[in-house]
């Protein structure tokens, strides 16, 4: 997207301007970089340039004046064909009125693009890619898969989404926050092609994409809210994107999908790319992260691409310093509220884990079922799918070393 999750003006309210020149640079060179490899590879991934629309939630004036700030910040920005538009209130545009249009968003199938990547990658460029083999060990410059494999290199990149090497500096930059999604049934007239996303906090977004079998799918996402913060929570969530979405798009109908995943927001609203901020602790082996991607992950994951190459290689790039995870916060960022939140929640989890936990038999769990058991020393995650079959996973997450939760949504446990 062109547009930053977190808003041009609270950029500029919080870094220079010249951050914020760099951050839409960034945003325009990742979009232009994955289009020019769809078109140099050959890339099947209905890739499009469509405009991006954010509008007001309400017509309050807190909301308008949003929409008037972001507008002159983007413009600062460098997005000079940034405009406020009038969509007219029409259906198939989100009953919006007024919006601000940013064009030349990127509009792709993600999970198409990375094949034609690995595609490239293996047999054009002639390299290997081994699925299925998880690190369970860093050390230097030798890296353990969970099989006994070791590679060794003088250069290691940590893609996996949180960095899976326990470093504080980078896990207390950044907060894990789960994301909601439906997916509803929406003829193709009744969808005015775009990216739709609103000022609420947590925001709500809106996409479509042709299914092969379900047809054309109305992708409607958000109600972010800290991982672990509101278990229960889940289906009410589910219920206020579709009650949201079907009071904007009325021609969307029955919800065919829905499903959660975790992002990760890092405190100071920028990307975290580069070199490991603890990387002199790491002898024999240079490490690098790329993380704190937010809501925004292809174009952070392309950027991350992009810099990380490039310093590996020693040459300039003009978004290092802006991502590096060593930059440190401007002081207004973290307010004490905000690390009282932080610390509570992670006490919480760890004294969990801690404590000895309420044994139950994994053999007396029904189908469609989900808990934590202790077993011996270790406390494991338990789910037990509609045919009976046990699936058990360690129930302590490696971010933090908190203990998880286990909920089964009601969908899921309506299986049975
Ligand atoms: C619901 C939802 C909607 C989103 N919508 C958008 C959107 O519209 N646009 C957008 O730009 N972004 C979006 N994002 C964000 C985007 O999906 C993520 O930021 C992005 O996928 C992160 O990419 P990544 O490669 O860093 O991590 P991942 O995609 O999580 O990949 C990390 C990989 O590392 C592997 N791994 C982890 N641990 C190990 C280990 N120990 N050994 C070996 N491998 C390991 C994992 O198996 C995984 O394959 C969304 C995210 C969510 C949850």
């Amino acid at each position: 997207m062109m547009w930053n999750d977190d808003y041009y003006h609270m950029i500029e309210k919080h870094f220079e301007s010249e951050t914020m020149v760099r951050v839409a640079n960034s945003h325009r060179t990742a979009i232009g970089f994955v289009e020019k490899t769809v078109t140099t590879e050959g890339i099947e991934c209905e890739f499009k340039r469509v405009n991006g629309y954010l509008f007001p939630l309400s017509n309050s004036k807190e909301y308008l004046e949003m929409i008037d700030k972001e507008l002159v910040a983007a413009r600062r920005a460098g997005l000079t064909d940034v405009t406020t538009v009038n969509l007219g209130g029409d259906p198939s545009a989100g009953r919006i009125h007024e919006a601000l249009e940013f064009p030349g968003c990127a509009d792709f199938q993600p999970l198409y693009y990375l094949n034609g990547l690995a595609d490239a990658i293996v047999n054009k460029y002639g390299c290997r890619i081994f699925e299925d083999s998880q690190v369970m060990k860093t050390d230097g410059p030798k890296v353990t898969t969970k099989e006994g494999y070791r590679v060794e290199a003088p250069n290691v990149v940590l893609a996996t989404n949180s960095p899976i090497h326990h470093n504080l500096a980078v896990h207390s930059r950044q907060e894990p926050y789960r994301s909601y999604v439906v997916g509803l049934r929406i003829p193709k007239d009744g969808f005015r092609e775009g990216q739709y996303w609103d000022t609420a906090t947590p925001y709500h977004y809106v996409r479509t994409e042709e299914h092969p079998r379900e047809g054309n799918i109305l992708i409607v996402g958000g109600e972010d809210h800290q991982t672990g913060m509101k278990p229960k929570d889940y289906e009410d969530k589910w219920m206020k994107l579709e009650d949201w979405a079907r009071s904007r798009w009325t021609a969307a109908g029955e919800t065919v999908f829905k499903w959660s995943g975790e992002v990760f927001e890092p405190i100071d609203m920028l990307h975290l790319i580069g070199k490991d901020p603890l990387n002199d602790f790491q002898a024999g082996a240079i490490y690098y992260i790329a993380t704190g991607d937010s809501g925004q992950g292809m174009t952070g994951g392309t950027l991350a691409g992009l810099i990380i190459c490039d310093e590996i290689l020693g040459r300039e790039n003009p978004f290092s310093k802006i991502y590096s995870p060593s930059r440190a916060p401007p002081a207004s960022f973290q307010t004490l509220e905000e690390l009282a939140s932080i610390s509570k929640t992670v006490t919480q989890g760890l004294a969990e884990n801690l404590n000895p936990f309420y044994c139950k038999d994994i053999e007396d769990m029904q189908p469609c079922s989900g808990a934590i058991v202790q077993k011996g020393l270790h406390k494991v995650a338990v789910y037990v799918d509609e045919k009976g079959e046990k699936h058990t996973y360690n129930a302590v997450c490696p971010h933090m070393g908190c203990l998880i939760q286990v909920i089964v949504p009601s969908f899921l446990s309506e299986l049975k």
